[in-house]
């Protein structure tokens, strides 16, 4: 039986918070900053609801990945009970931890448009990445994220963020991908948000409607070999990130890596944060 029509639906979600409804600072997103409580508690809320529509569409078991920044913000007995949840920051695969290919779709919660790209708190991994291509097209975390999960044969049905996310995911992702628009960037810094309530009713009916049209969205798999390039804003991080083994460097702020398949190159990705972060 084809996985996505068995008995026992499996659905994955990742949960990061710069998408939440209502997210417009870093202040909000960073664990012991004064505002941090509240938008922790938007972000659960977002992720409970992104799990009863999974439910509602037919899901018979959701994993939440807890996938923003130390990813210890889902506060476990505040999350719907069904669920069950993946916390913790040292984990293979990152925003995409515990996936595996008995899962029939992924959805993306609270998520945010690409570095270098506009939107509210716009960015890739790190404020040092100003660009990352995946076989010449330009990606943020949902295509790096989408990869690992195309690796997998999983399609990604549903993303939630801002306005400029849903454009970068239309364009970017295969199939007709659910995007849920929360919120509506007037900067970098500035939204206008939908209401709590109305942002919550979108999520859990787009989920539904996602997991429903889940065989008609293919799994986001650029053609091997990949050419994973990352432009960084300088050029010390650059030199650092080069020295990878099969790094090639082909521009002042421009790494390349050449990977046989999605996993081998996130991995690659994940080498090239850690050298950059290294000549900070
Ligand atoms: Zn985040």
């Amino acid at each position: 039986m084809h996985k996505s029509r068995g008995v026992a639906m499996r659905v994955y979600v990742s949960v990061d918070m710069e998408g939440v409804a209502g997210v417009v600072s870093w202040d909000q997103v960073t664990p012991g900053k004064s505002d941090y409580m509240h938008a922790r508690g938007w972000m659960i809320e977002e992720a409970n609801a992104a799990i009863a529509g999974a439910f509602d569409g037919g899901a018979r078991h959701v994993l939440v990945n807890d996938s923003h920044n130390g990813m210890r913000n889902l506060l476990p007995h505040e999350l719907d009970p069904r669920a069950t949840l993946v916390s913790g920051g040292l984990k293979d695969y990152g925003m995409m931890a515990g996936l595996d290919d008995t899962f029939a779709a992924a959805l993306f919660i609270g998520y945010h448009a690409r570095g270098g790209g506009p939107g509210v708190l716009a960015h890739t991994w790190s404020s040092r990445v100003i660009g990352v291509r995946l076989n010449g097209q330009e990606v943020g975390e949902w295509g790096l994220n989408a990869m690992i999960a195309g690796a997998f044969g999983v399609p990604v049905v549903m993303v939630t963020g801002d306005d400029c996310l849903a454009k970068e995911v239309r364009e970017g992702l295969p199939g007709p991908v659910e995007t849920v628009v929360v919120k509506r960037a007037l900067t970098k810094y500035a939204a206008e948000n939908l209401p709590r309530a109305a942002a919550l009713e979108a999520i859990r009916e787009g989920a539904a409607r996602a997991l429903r049209k889940v065989r008609e969205i293919p799994p986001f798999r650029p053609q091997p070999p990949i050419a994973l390039e990352v432009d960084l804003n300088a050029t010390q991080l650059a030199d650092s990130a080069a020295m990878m083994p099969k790094a090639e460097r082909v521009g002042p702020l421009t790494v390349r890596y050449t990977a046989e398949d999605g996993l081998e190159a996130f991995r690659a990705f994940l080498t090239f944060m850690a050298l950059a972060a290294y000549a900070d």
